[in-house]
Order: C-alpha cells, then sequence, then structure tokens
C-alpha cells in the first residue's frame, strides 16, 4: 500500500471535517427523496442545500487541471479523499451524484477535450456550478449498452440527435450531459460518439424525476432527444471514439464510486463492532457469540479485500496499465462485498436493524444499486470471462 504524504493526508482530514460541517448544517442522512429536516430537495429529491457545502468542499475539481479551477490530485490521492467522503458523509445520494458530475463530464472532458471544451466546462465542473451526467443507457440497450440506438446525423456544422436514454443519475438536475450516439449506423462501437450537451438545447427534455428504491438525492430520470441540434464542436474525443470515452470514465467511475463505498462500509463496520460490544443479551455481550464475531470478521476481509484492491487498480490505471480485468474485478467483489456488509448490519443490529431510525435500511438498498450501474455484476463476470479467452 502507497504511504500517503502530509499534503494528501491534510485534504483526506479537510474531507473529514467539512463532512462534520454537513452533518451539523443536518445533511446526515439523505431520508426517502420525501424532504428531510434541512433540506431543499425540490420537486426532484435533490439536495440542493448540500450541494452548495459540496461546491464548498473543493471536492468536485480533485483531479482536474489547477489552470482551469482544479486541484491537480492524481487518481489514488481522488480516491483517498473520496474515501473520507464516503466514511464521513451519511448521504449515499449526495456522494453518488459527486462522483457522476466528476466522471461523467470532468473526466471526459480533462482526458478527451478540447482545448476549447476544457476552458469552457471544466471550470464549471470543478465550481460544482455545473451539474453533469452521462447517458449511455436506453429502454432497449442496457447491459447490451453498445446497441444503443439514438442517433446522431450531421447537418451543416451541427449534429442532429434523436433517441431516449433511460436511468440518467442527475438527469432532472444537470447542466450538461455527455450523450453517447450511434454516428454510423450499425458501426458496432466504432460507430459511437459521445456529445456534449447542455440541458437547455431545443429538443432536449428531461423527464421526471423517477421513484426508486435508494439513492434518493441523486435524482434520475430518462432523457429525450427530439431534433436537438448540438454544434459539432461538442463532439468528445472525435467522431467514432466513444467507446473510448466511455471505457476511460468507467474506469474512473467504478473506482471513485466504490472507494466511496468502501468509506461507507468502514463507517459501518465501525457502527457493528461498536453495537456487537455493547448490545447485550444472556448476560454477555452478542460480539462475544461466535456467530455474531464470525460476521464481524467476514465485514473486516470484504471492506480490506476491496479497499486494497481498488487502491492498486488506481495506481496501475494512474501508470498507464492495462487494468481492464482488474476494474471488472474491483467493481464486482467491491459491490457483492457492500450489499453483504449492509445485510450483515441489519442482522447484528437485530430489530433495530430494521428500523428506519438507524438508517441501515437505505445503506442496503444504496449498496444494491451498485450491483446494477456501471455494468451489472453478471456482465462484469462476463467481461472477466471474456478476458480469460472463455
Ligand atoms: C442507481 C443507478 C444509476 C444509474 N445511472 C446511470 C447513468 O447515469 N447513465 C446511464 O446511462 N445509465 C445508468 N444506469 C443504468 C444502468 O447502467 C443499467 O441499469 C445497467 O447497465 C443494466 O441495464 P438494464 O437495467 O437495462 O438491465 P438489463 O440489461 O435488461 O439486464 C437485466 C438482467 O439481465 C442480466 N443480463 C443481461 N445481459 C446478460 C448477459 N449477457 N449475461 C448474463 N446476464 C445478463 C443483467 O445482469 C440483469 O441482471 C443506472 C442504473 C442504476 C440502478
Amino acid at each position: 500500500m502507497r504511504i500517503w504524504d502530509e499534503d494528501q493526508l491534510a485534504l483526506r482530514e479537510g474531507m473529514r471535517w467539512w463532512c462534520r460541517d454537513l452533518a451539523a448544517a443536518g445533511h446526515d442522512s439523505a431520508g426517502h427523496g420525501d424532504g428531510t429536516a434541512g433540506q431543499d430537495t425540490g420537486t426532484s429529491g435533490f439536495a440542493w442545500d448540500a450541494w452548495k457545502l459540496v461546491r464548498s468542499s473543493g471536492v468536485l475539481g480533485l483531479p482536474f487541471d489547477p489552470a482551469r479551477g482544479g486541484a491537480g490530485a492524481d487518481l489514488p490521492t481522488t480516491m483517498f479523499v473520496l474515501e473520507a467522503l464516503g466514511e464521513g458523509c451519511r448521504d449515499g445520494g449526495l456522494s453518488f451524484s459527486v462522483a457522476t458530475t466528476m466522471c461523467s463530464t470532468g473526466v471526459a472532458l480533462q482526458q478527451f477535450g478540447t482545448d476549447e471544451q476544457k476552458d469552457r466546462y471544466l471550470p464549471r465542473v470543478c465550481s460544482g456550478e455545473l451539474i453533469g451526467a452521462h447517458a449511455i443507457s436506453e429502454p432497449d440497450t442496457g447491459s447490451d449498452a453498445l446497441s444503443m440506438r439514438t442517433s446522431a446525423v450531421r447537418d451543416g456544422d451541427h449534429y442532429i440527435l434523436n433517441g431516449s436514454k433511460s436511468f440518467v443519475t442527475n438527469g432532472p438536475v444537470a447542466d450538461t450531459v455527455v450523450v453517447y450516439a450511434r454516428t454510423r449506423p450499425g458501426g458496432g462501437p466504432l460507430g459511437i460518439t459521445a456529445f456534449l450537451v447542455d440541458t437547455d438545447t431545443p429538443g432536449f427534455t428531461a423527464g421526471r424525476p423517477l421513484k426508486k428504491m435508494g439513492l434518493s438525492s441523486a435524482p434520475m430520470s430518462e432523457l429525450y432527444l427530439d431534433g436537438c441540434r448540438v454544434p459539432a464542436d461538442r463532439v468528445v474525443g472525435g467522431i467514432g471514439r466513444g467507446y473510448l470515452v466511455l471505457e476511460h470514465v468507467m474506469k474512473w467511475e467504478i473506482l471513485c464510486s466504490f472507494i466511496i463505498n468502501v468509506g461507507e462500509m468502514q463507517h459501518r463496520f465501525e457502527r457493528c463492532l461498536e453495537y456487537a460490544r455493547t448490545r447485550t443479551q444472556f448476560g454477555k455481550p452478542i460480539g462475544s457469540f461466535q456467530a455474531i464475531a464470525h460476521k464481524l470478521v467476514d465485514m473486516r476481509i470484504r471492506l480490506e479485500t476491496a479497499r486494497r484492491w481498488l487502491y492498486d487498480t488506481g495506481e496501475r490505471l494512474a501508470a498507464g496499465e492495462d487494468v481492464t480485468m482488474d476494474v471488472a474485478i474491483g467493481k464486482l467483489l467491491t459491490s457483492e462485498a457492500n450489499v453483504a456488509s449492509g445485510l450483515t448490519a441489519v442482522q447484528i443490529f437485530g430489530g433495530n436493524g430494521y428500523m428506519s431510525e438507524y438508517g441501515l435500511d437505505r445503506e442496503l438498498a444504496n449498496a444494491v444499486a451498485g450491483t446494477i450501474y456501471s455494468g451489472t455484476t453478471q456482465i462484469q463476470y462476463n467481461r472477466i470471462s471474456s478476458l480469460l479467452g472463455l
């Protein structure tokens, strides 16, 4: 494991303090999208007040160019700070919206944007003035995303986009969405192009916020593109290169959003340990029963394995190595570890674990989402087996 230097430790400590301020301001839980006290969630479920605090934290600009408002941190350092966000922030939806804006839009632009695109958008991503999203999934193409049908046809110095997108995180509140569309019919992966689409562009409509099981403060909607005219200079990474943009963004998205999950698992583990030490039954702390102690050991093993795997993968991605299989393994193992940890926590807390007051129900519901977004568990199995030549 890397030894973190003073600057990195200071950044992480800053995030810890910021999380305490967030909790002190009443943003220590996401509720069920019903406007928990102290939160301005409007109609979207998005915690606008908390987002103002996110903007003040500087977290959104961590990995980006200092000349454009970023902090210039490398990927492992960014993950190190995001892990502290997961550990300290009890609103998993808010953390998910942070990772989504950072990766969907910021990372895509940092790696593939033109200078003009970076100048125009990155400072607003870093400051949080711009909420970002990416639109890949469609009603008929989810796991089979590269069969997407949304089309983009050249018309002079514009592209005309037509189609619809589903399950877009931040969709109802985004200012700019990276829309992946087909520029070559039947062209397979090489027929896909990424477009930066401002949500006030005529022909672009976001659907109503979708009601969902968890991550309630990360609003989600469908998006409709109906003759949406996007200037040709909003293509990101070149025509037919959307697949490469998506591959890169997905690696970052998985490492950043699942290291947040590791922080959440750390917090949950500590709660469970404390509960097992203090809750007594049959005259003894429940942690003295092997059945409970072993559950805690399993939680710890999964947590440490996921943490080490993600940091190792992040280090090697930053060093330019091919981590395609490692990212798939890290995504699979962390998302499943988080679900197991969430379920175990409910069991350790017994009846209390089932009560919303303890917040473990929301954490479990949030964890389940991780087995679906960024490619389901089954799709990660498929990826790994195909990389094994099977
Ligand atoms: C919380 C959340 C946030 C999301 N955010 C975004 C976002 O910001 N942008 C975006 O574009 N999308 C987003 N998505 C959509 C997500 O990427 C898709 O839901 C996911 O890729 C699965 O697609 P699907 O829902 O259409 O399921 P389907 O592809 O219909 O799959 C249904 C089931 O079949 C399985 N399956 C499918 N194909 C195979 C196969 N070949 N082998 C084995 N099993 C298979 C799947 O694993 C799954 O269990 C989000 C989803 C969630 C839940």
